[in-house]
């Protein structure tokens, strides 16, 4: 071996140390590292991803009630949330995207760690539509790439961190399932729901979104968009209308008045207890309700 080779040789291991020591050092310096979430439904995957992993702390951007983050803007306090922060966990395909592009540029050196890499997007109106953690299948699919960007950021923990997301994928991927199986005698139903946020969730159920009356929870539906649902719903001969937790569904109540379609609600899973199998349980609920809007 020549001496520059050698040389070479050991640069090379150096810069490999170097690039491995921030990554464990927030764990292992005595202070809990944060794993910043930017809203509920990526924290409770990261509550089963790094469930009995010890000196991680959880924080959420979004204070509770937000819901979707479509419309989400940092403040001074969230900036200094993300200070030293092993990394920020987000939905990805575009929900993050009103407040992503400054966050990156303030904090260049933050590491992501982002839920939907890989998964093919539904697009609306050119756009991809963000909502894929109300699909259980693509849930599951969010948590293994979680499980494996944080097994990257915590190598000491690392294979807790894969165990755990392949049992919390595997629940989910069970859950879909069962409430796949449970929906099957009504499949190809149509569904009329508030805002774009169940289109994921109709596929994983086997049914199908006759129309959202919204795009965003915040924004008032159009006479237009409510006279052409009215249409629709006639023309599909009657179909489940469903609110959302927290809306005040004026819309809805016009096209059911018109229509004589009945009312639910479905929860997008935005907001919720701070538990582990909130998710399911959230989930077991939505099943129960399209149960009694098809059985009725
Ligand atoms: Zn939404």
């Amino acid at each position: 071996m020549t001496r520059l080779f050698i040389q070479r040789l050991f640069c090379l291991l150096l810069t490999a140390a170097l690039a491995l020591v921030p990554m464990g050092a927030f764990a292992e310096s005595g202070e809990p590292a944060t794993v910043v979430c930017s809203f509920y439904p990526v924290r409770i995957l990261a509550e089963n991803v790094l469930r009995d992993v010890p000196g991680v702390r959880l924080e959420t951007l979004a204070p509770a009630g937000t819901g979707c983050l479509h419309d989400f803007q940092l403040m001074t306090g969230d900036l200094k949330k993300l200070d030293g922060a092993l990394c920020l966990i987000i939905n990805g395909a575009g929900m993050e995207q009103s407040f992503l592009p400054l966050l990156t540029r303030e904090r260049a050196e933050l590491p992501l760690a982002d839920c939907s890499a890989g998964i093919e997007l539904m697009s609306d109106h050119g756009e991809d539509n963000p909502h894929i953690w109300l699909s259980p299948f693509l849930a599951a699919r969010m948590t293994v790439n979680l499980g494996q960007r944080l097994a990257e950021l915590l190598p000491d923990e690392r294979e807790r961190i894969l165990e755990n997301a392949e049992r919390y994928a595997g629940t989910l991927t069970r859950l879909g399932e069962e409430m796949r199986d449970a929906l099957a005698g009504y499949a190809g139903r149509y569904i009329v729901t508030f805002h774009e946020a169940f289109p994921y969730f109709a596929e994983a159920m086997g049914l199908r979104v006759l129309a959202s009356v919204t795009v965003e929870p915040d924004e008032t539906p159009s006479p237009r968009m409510i006279a052409q649902t009215v249409s629709l719903v006639r023309e599909a001969g009657g179909c489940p209308l469903f609110s959302e937790p927290g809306v005040h569904p004026d819309a809805l109540n016009v096209i059911a008045r018109e229509t004589g379609a009945p009312m639910y609600e479905l929860n997008p899973v935005t907001d919720g207890p701070d538990a582990p199998d909130a998710y399911e349980q959230a989930m077991r609920e939505n099943l129960a309700v399209l149960l009694k809007a098809f059985g009725e």
